[in-house]
């Protein structure tokens, strides 16, 4: 058997084009959505995913301001530039890219943001909303990964979810909402004792570890579905996910691949919590 591609990028134009029409009919209202990205160091990968955003919002015709500081500069600089940002109505969604450098207090960070614009949906009343099912902006990625397992009408009420990872934006939220869809979600860690034998009676199995090629094709239930959400660079330059794509495919009945795959999504998901905010900016006004 080989398994159906779940296609990223085919979806993500599908979702970009109606966020387009969206964000046309919110701009022609008098209220374009405006996305504010922070960005702190020369971290390579940061830059190109911070490029990739505001390319996205550009396309999508989202207004973007992008901030960059020095690795050295002062927290109190950046936390200013938050308090400036929140106070202003025409910006409708903040972001501050991750990982910031070691002498920033991530969390008092993310904290600063305003709740109404915290797009990336980290901070942790936004956390605390979601998981009591109530109005929240969702973190990005599993909100994607939640949009392509509808794409192909995957059951999820009873069924068998297994998450490994459990980090604050991807895993942990992950499994709240695959819960919040009525499957029986069991999160996976480096200290989970049997990691086969959870993967193995999965129908829905998210790998995001940040380990390349970590799930095998012996890993996976036959037909299962499986959400590669990792994002690895070997040393040849190319980028591959947490499963090995080539013996996954082979057992799985659907699988995301890597590029193209949740990458996409993501960014897509940004996009919609910033029309998302500015429609609700627009109904208060
Ligand atoms: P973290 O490093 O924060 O978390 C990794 C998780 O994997 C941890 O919970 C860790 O367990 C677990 N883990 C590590 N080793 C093992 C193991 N041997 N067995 C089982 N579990 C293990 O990573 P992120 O969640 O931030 O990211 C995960 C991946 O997703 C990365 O490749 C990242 O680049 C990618 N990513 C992709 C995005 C996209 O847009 N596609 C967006 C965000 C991330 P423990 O908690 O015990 O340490």
């Amino acid at each position: 058997m080989t398994a159906r591609i779940i296609d990223g990028n085919a979806l993500s134009a599908k979702l970009r084009g109606e966020l387009a029409a969206k964000a046309a009919e919110l701009t022609a209202k008098g209220t374009q959505p405006c996305l504010a990205v922070i960005l702190v160091g020369g971290d390579p990968a940061s830059a190109v995913y911070v490029r990739n955003k505001v390319a996205g919002c550009e396309k999508a015709g989202i207004r973007s301001l992008k901030f960059e500081y020095a690795q050295d500069t002062a927290p109190a600089d950046v936390l200013g530039k938050i308090a400036e940002l929140n106070a202003d109505p025409s910006v409708h969604g903040i972001l501050v890219q991750l990982p910031l450098p070691k002498h920033f207090d991530e969390k008092a960070v993310l904290e600063a943001i305003s709740v109404e614009k915290d797009v990336d949906g980290f901070h942790a009343e936004n956390v605390g909303r979601l998981s009591q099912g109530q109005e929240a902006f969702i973190p990005c990625t599993p909100n994607g990964v939640m949009e392509m397992l509808k794409s192909i009408e995957t059951p999820l009420r009873g069924a068998e979810a297994v998450v490994i990872g459990r980090s604050n934006i991807v895993g942990k939220p992950m499994a709240m909402l695959l819960t919040a869809a009525g499957a029986t979600v069991t999160v996976c860690h480096s200290g989970t004792r049997d990691l086969n034998f959870h993967t193995r009676r999965a129908d829905i199995l998210v790998a995001a570890i940040g380990k390349p090629k970590f799930v095998t094709g012996d890993m996976v239930r036959p037909g299962a579905v499986v959400i590669d959400v990792g994002i690895n660079r070997l040393p040849d330059g190319k980028l591959c996910g947490d499963v090995d794509f080539e013996s996954a495919k082979d057992v799985a009945g659907a699988i995301t691949p890597v590029p193209g795959g949740v990458g996409p999504m993501t960014i897509t998901m940004l996009l919609a919590n910033t029309v998302e905010s500015a429609s609700r900016a627009a109904r208060k006004a």
